[in-house]
């Protein structure tokens, strides 16, 4: 007999708990337009809202009132609710990129005299936070290392160590780290494990359920998924999160427009459709690449041979492998621009996760990439991040540049 007491939830648009993640991403953080009955939230561009009658009854604790969209906007309001909810986590931040978001974060939660043990491979404008600026204009030190080598990470922890940030799928290499083994290392050592998980958007991966403290994304790609706006954001305990309003989105700034709020809040409803199409279809290529004998390595944790694909399959439960993939090809460096420029249906542009296939040839000899693997820094990196094209169509466009830039003899 079923226990009348707890019958099993309704669903519920209103309430997201009601709800399994796809309807989420349909309903979660949308309100019908009171005003006008409009069924879906409108855009408000305003910089500014009422304030009540004695404004000194204003909550100056509370940094989600409506009062300056600096602080905080309608359709902000919206899209946080939703990413907390799409990730699990109790409060999100939004801003106006992901690296704003990333910086926010490190910028509220640590201080001079902090230590901060970075992946040896993150996207590369947080290599330079840690590297380069960080150190020398707020006495932050950090320390790269292979995350993948958990005796190294242990080894690297110091004292004064606050912060272990990584990325799950690394960009671009595609090194994909152990989120509940750090998350252990961290919190033995009372630091906080950031994860960035912008190429392992959910429901392929949630951090906050194996251990991660903050999450960040830049919604630029994946979750927006249209290559149309840029947004950042972090999600996390109310506790984590409220200092970051407080300080970073306030003091500093890098507001998200309302209308690009609205556009990721758009693009977000199809997000667990989309992405099994990008994992499908990056699976499809990689094996595609993988089997040419012109190209020397893919990195692709979706391929056996890739050093973290058992732990892959484990930690994404089998649903994919993201879709960025890494390859070099045995050419020299004007061959390897012939190939790119030979692309009939793929865009050699910056970016992933967008509805359109995009490639980069990257210099992988410069500092930022001394650790990665031996073959990209000499033969360099072509990354490859795959959108919603046919994957035969996606194949044929590969193996005519191929063809074009290296004919077999
Ligand atoms: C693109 C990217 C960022 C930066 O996001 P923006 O929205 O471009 O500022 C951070 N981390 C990763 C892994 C990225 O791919």
């Amino acid at each position: 007999m079923p226990n009348p007491s707890t019958p099993p939830a309704r669903p519920d648009k209103h309430d997201p708990a009601t709800l399994a993640f796809q309807s989420q991403a349909v309903h979660s953080g949308n309100q019908a337009d009171a005003a006008t009955g409009a069924i879906r939230t409108p855009i408000t561009m305003a910089n500014s809202y009422n304030l009540p009658k004695d404004p000194f009854t204003l909550d100056q604790d509370n940094p989600d009132l409506l009062v300056y969209t600096r602080e905080s906007g309608a359709n902000q309001l919206g899209l946080q609710a939703k990413l907390a909810t799409l990730e699990g986590g109790e409060d999100a931040v939004v801003l106006g990129s992901g690296m704003a978001a990333l910086y926010a974060a490190f910028f509220t939660h640590l201080r001079a005299g902090d230590h901060v043990v970075v992946s040896d491979v993150t996207y590369s404008a947080v290599w330079r936070l840690f590297a380069e600026l960080l150190p020398f204009k707020s006495g932050i030190e950090a320390t790269f290392v292979d995350v993948t080598d958990l005796d190294a990470v242990r080894a690297a922890m110091r004292p004064t160590t606050r912060i272990i940030h990584t990325e799950v799928i690394a960009n671009p290499t595609g090194k994909t780290a152990d989120i509940q083994a750090l998350a252990d290392i961290a919190h033995a050592a009372d630091a906080l494990l950031t994860v960035d998980s912008t190429c392992t958007p959910p429901p392929l991966f949630r951090p906050l359920e194996h251990g991660a403290d903050l999450v960040m994304h830049s919604l630029t790609k994946y979750i927006n998924g249209h290559g149309d706006a840029m947004g950042g954001a972090v999600i996390g305990p109310r506790e984590l999160i409220l200092p970051i309003k407080a300080e970073a989105m306030i003091n500093v700034g890098a507001a998200i427009s309302p209308f690009n709020a609205w556009l990721i809040s758009r693009g977000s409803i199809t997000l667990p459709l989309r992405l099994r199409q990008h994992f499908a279809g990056a699976q499809r290529v990689a094996e595609f690449l993988d089997g040419d004998p012109r190209v020397l390595h893919v990195a692709y944790p979706g391929l056996p041979a890739h050093p973290q694909h058992e732990l892959a399959r484990r930690q994404f439960g089998g649903q994919g492998f993201g879709a960025l993939i890494a390859f070099a090809l045995d050419a020299e460096h004007d061959t390897r621009n012939a190939f790119v420029n030979s692309l009939r249906l793929i865009t050699s542009a910056v970016s992933l996760g967008h509805d359109e296939t995009l490639i980069v040839y990257e210099d992988a000899a410069a500092a930022r990439a001394a650790m990665f693997p031996e073959v990209f820094r000499a033969h360099g990196l072509l990354r490859l991040a795959v959108g919603l094209e046919d994957p035969d169509d996606l194949i044929a466009d590969l193996a005519a540049a191929l063809d074009t830039a290296l004919p077999t003899p």
